[in-house]
């Protein structure tokens, strides 16, 4: 079964928090309709992202939901993605609000969820990692070399899911 690379946008792709625009980065003016976003992309990470894709189901799991596809993904040269949605926010005891949709749209198969608002808290199984991303630095090379050593060590198989409140 391949692993998902779960993706947030905000924070691990777009260092929202950054001071300035970090280096690798492009400042981009992105319109749809009467809305406009600024947001910082590194080109370099399209690049890493395909990359991974041969190992990964890439996933967007963010808050730009179809508009990821829309508006993102081409400025960085991804494919359409599967996305997961969001319908409403449901209240969740500790860690991050997406985290039940998660636990429902990935059911057994193993992952890695890269957000910058997740902690140790959401998913106790060793096939299934949360990776926080600190959104003042955004994903680096370091990061994508752990994702890749992680999916090159694990064993995916007989691992039970942690339920969800
Ligand atoms: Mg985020």
């Amino acid at each position: 079964m391949r692993p998902l690379l779960l993706l947030d946008v905000d924070g691990p792709l777009n260092p929202h928090r950054a001071d300035g625009i970090p280096p690798g980065y492009r400042e981009h003016e992105i319109t749809e309709g009467t809305k406009t976003w600024r947001l910082l992309l590194n080109p370099q990470h399209g690049v890493e992202l395909n990359k991974l894709a041969s190992t990964f189901d890439l996933v967007w799991a963010t808050s730009w939901e179809h508009g990821a596809n829309r508006l993102l993904g081409p400025v960085l040269g991804l494919p359409e993605l599967p996305t997961i949605t969001w319908s409403d926010r449901r209240p969740v005891p500790q860690g991050s609000w997406k985290a039940p949709y998660v636990a429902d749209w990935v059911g057994d198969r193993p992952f890695i969820w890269v957000d910058d608002e997740v902690g140790e808290s959401e998913f106790t199984a060793d096939h299934q990692l949360v990776y926080p991303v600190d959104a003042r630095i955004g994903l680096t090379a370091t990061d994508f070399a752990a994702i890749r050593s992680w999916a090159d060590g694990k064993s995916f198989a007989g691992k039970a899911f942690p339920t969800h409140p």
